[in-house]
């Protein structure tokens, strides 16, 4: 976001689609999005796409309001995990098959505030 030159609205949607560190398989929107986005541009900011599941849903869901445009980032991708084909403008780092926490990422709610990016211990 500090990198954005321009004005620009923020909004934050919560999908889930995690039971601790495995993916239930369904994605369900918990938190949605209030605005009408037809014809505005929108950034989807991931914090990390493991099968790509959550964010294939979103953007489906985000397609039939007839946005102007969509651009995709995430912090975080898992490519050995990836099992739906969702296309990533701008990806941070690619990472190991893992289940990392850490810098907002959590397992069961714990771990945000930890100033890295670890991986469990399994
Ligand atoms: P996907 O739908 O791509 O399989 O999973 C994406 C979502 O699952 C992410 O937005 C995140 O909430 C969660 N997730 C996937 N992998 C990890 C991980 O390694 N660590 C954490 N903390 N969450 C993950």
């Amino acid at each position: 976001m500090r990198a954005f030159n321009g004005d620009c609205e923020v909004g934050f949607v919560k999908l889930s689609s995690y039971a601790g560190t495995r993916s239930s398989g369904s994605v369900q929107t918990v938190m949605g999005l209030e605005k009408d986005l037809r014809d505005r541009h929108l950034i989807v900011v991931e914090d990390i796409v493991d099968t790509g599941r959550t964010l294939h849903f979103f953007l489906d869901h985000l397609r039939q309001q007839n946005p102007a445009s969509i651009c995709t980032v995430t912090f975080l991708r898992k490519p050995e995990a990836a099992e739906f084909p969702v296309a990533v403008d701008y990806v941070g780092f690619d990472i190991e098959n893992r289940f990392v926490v850490g810098y907002g990422l959590d397992y069961e709610g714990l771990g945000r505030n930890l100033p890295g990016v670890y991986q469990l211990r399994e």
